[in-house]
Formats: C-alpha cells, structure tokens, sequence
C-alpha cells in the first residue's frame, strides 16, 4: 500500500473499544462522552476479515489500542485471530495497564509481543490525580511487573508532557532507561474537542524536554527499538534503554507515515485527525467488497495533519484521542 506521496502503509492501529477504566485528564471528559453502542462495534471476526484483506495489500503490523482495549471483553481472543494471519510479523498492544496483570501471560500466549503502557508520573497520587480513578497507580506498576515478567519486548512508556502536572518528572522519567531497557516516550499534548483549555495552558514542547535532558548528560540520537513509528530517539550513553519523542505539534512527522487507523465501529481513517474517514463496516455487514474501500481510503491519505493549538480545527470533530485509538 503506497500512498500518493510515496510513503508506505504497512501499519495498521485497531481500537478495540472507545470505552476506558480511567479518564485521563488530556484524553476524555468526565462526564459526556458519546459512546458506542455495542452493536457499532466491529465484531473479532470482522476485524480479522478486515485485516486478511489489508493483509494482501501489504500490511504486516497491527497495534490493538482502545479506548482501553483491555476492558473489552475475550481480547486474547482477537490477538490470536490476528497472530494467525500469516502476513502480520508484528502484533502489540497500547494499554493504561490497570488490567495487565491479570491478562499479560494470556496475551503473550495468544500472540502478543509488545506493549505500550501509558504513565503519565510516577508519583503514586500524581497518577491517580491525572487518571481521574483512585488506586490506579498500584495496578499499574503491578502490570509493568507481569509486562516484565511474561517478557514483553520492548516496553515502551508513553509520557504525555503537561506543564505544572508532570514536566518536573521528565529527569526522572528518562533516569529510567538508565538501570532498565525500557523506551520512555514524551509525548506532545494534542487539542481535541474536550481538552482545548488544557492543551493550550499546559503544552509543554517535547524539545524543552531534550533541552532539559541535554543538561544531565550526552544525549545520542539513536535509531530506536523495533516497531519504530513517529518517534525519534535518543539515548544516555551506556544506558540499556532510550528517550523518545513524539512531536505533533512542534514539529510534523508525518512525512514519515506508515500507518492507518481502524476506529472500533468500522471507519478506516487514513490520518488520526481531520475528517476523512470510511465506513467499512456496513459494506462489510451487507455482504459487498471492502478492498475497494480500503484502496480509495489510501489514495485521500493526506499530506500532513493540520492540528492548531488551542483549536478544534485540524481535529475533525474529535471529542477525544480515545475514539480513534489514539
Ligand atoms: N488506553 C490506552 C493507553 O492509554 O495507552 C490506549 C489508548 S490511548 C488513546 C493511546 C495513547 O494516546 C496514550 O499513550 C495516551 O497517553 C495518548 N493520548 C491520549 N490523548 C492524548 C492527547 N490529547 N494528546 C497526546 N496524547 C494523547
Ligand atoms: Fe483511557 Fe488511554 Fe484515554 Fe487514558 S489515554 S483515558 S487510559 S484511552
């Protein structure tokens, strides 16, 4: 799959659900969101059918991502749908961990074989505070050990940067990939419909955050662990991990852009924000050819993402990452 700028599309993000356990400050409202019914949702088997088909064109990697796809219900069931599609060479998963312990060795079995975990501090209350659910924090940290433990590889840790509630950590964080192999990702805050008031007062550049980082020590850009997408990477010298970012409103990487998106009720959506995006799951249900679909998705991929801070324009009516799968 190769898109009129001449990038390949060999990645494909399925969200598996956009309900979530927590409430993430940057990503959902409290209260208000317009959820899904169950009924939208893909079924496992149509999302298989979907990939087989994507498959044949070209893709060889898939990322499960939510929502919070661990809430939704058999998922080991999905991964091992997926890992049996002999095209696919790489299957992951993003996940907040709150539920990991109970499902990494299930998962890992079914076919699984690296995560990305959100954790936005780590201060224990700070976590809480952010994920907007009490006790997050400890059912975190026991889902990093299980990720540890049943040997997921690489771990990688997605940092989203907000001024005055964790851009104080970013030494700590990144002092992580000295003693463990893990990728410390800071991200970017994106505006979406339901936080533009927080991502305007609390962005904090991810090229402070090197600037910063450059203070502590050597910083030497490195090519970064497998699955490598919008990130760059650095590293401290003799350190078993690295620092990634994730830039998407300082600078655009989408040049680069390897990916598509599925959304949990069916829409293949060629670029995470704007408005573009095609309904495959009706056609689907009502027995037509999706390939079609899919090809006419790729030839509209755009250019580049066109997210204004403070802005919902460039969002395409997103109320939050967590409908798309971020
Ligand atoms: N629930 C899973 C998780 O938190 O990893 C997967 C879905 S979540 C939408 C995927 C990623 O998007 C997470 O790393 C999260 O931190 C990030 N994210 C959500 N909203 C964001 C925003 N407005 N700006 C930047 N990153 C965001
Ligand atoms: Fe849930 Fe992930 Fe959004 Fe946080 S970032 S609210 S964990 S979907």
């Amino acid at each position: 799959m190769i898109d009129q700028f001449g990038r390949r599309i060999e990645y494909l993000r399925v969200s598996v659900t956009d309900k979530c356990n927590l409430r993430c400050v940057y990503c959902m409202p409290l209260h208000g969101m317009p959820w899904m019914r169950h009924a939208e949702l893909l079924t496992y088997e149509e999302i298989e059918h979907i990939v087989r088909i994507m498959a044949g064109m070209g893709l060889r990697r898939v990322r499960i991502t939510g929502g919070e796809p661990l809430v939704r219900k058999d998922l080991p069931e999905l991964v091992r749908m997926i890992a049996g599609v002999p095209e696919i060479d790489d299957l992951s998963l993003s996940t907040n961990a709150v539920l990991l312990a109970e499902h990494a060795e299930t998962l890992r079995q079914a076919g699984i074989r690296r995560v990305n975990v959100s954790l936005d501090s780590l201060r224990p209350e700070r976590v809480d505070e952010i994920a907007r659910r009490a006790g997050s924090f400890s059912r975190i940290m026991a889902g990093f050990e299980a990720a540890e433990r049943v040997g997921f590889d690489p771990i990688k840790v997605n940092v989203v940067l907000m001024k005055g509630a964790n851009d104080d950590e970013i030494e700590d964080f990144a002092a992580i990939t000295r003693e463990r192999p893990w990728h410390v990702r800071f991200i970017e805050l994106m505006p979406t419909g339901s936080n533009l008031e927080l991502s305007a007062k609390q962005f904090f550049s991810c090229q402070e955050a090197l600037r910063r980082l450059r203070a502590v020590d050597r910083l030497e850009p490195v090519a970064g662990p497998r699955g490598n997408g919008p990130a760059l990477y650095h590293r401290f010298p003799g350190a078993p991990g690295t620092v990634g970012v994730i830039t998407p409103m300082s600078h655009t990487y989408c040049d680069r852009c390897n990916r598509m998106r599925l959304t949990a009720d069916g829409h293949l959506r060629p670029c995470l924000f704007g408005s573009l995006q095609t309904n495959l799951r009706d056609p689907l249900r009502a027995g037509e050819d999706v390939a079609r679909l899919i090809e006419q998705t790729l030839s509209v991929k755009p250019e580049r993402h066109n997210l204004v801070q403070g802005s919902v324009q460039g969002s395409g009516g997103l109320v939050a990452l967590s409908q798309t799968g971020g």
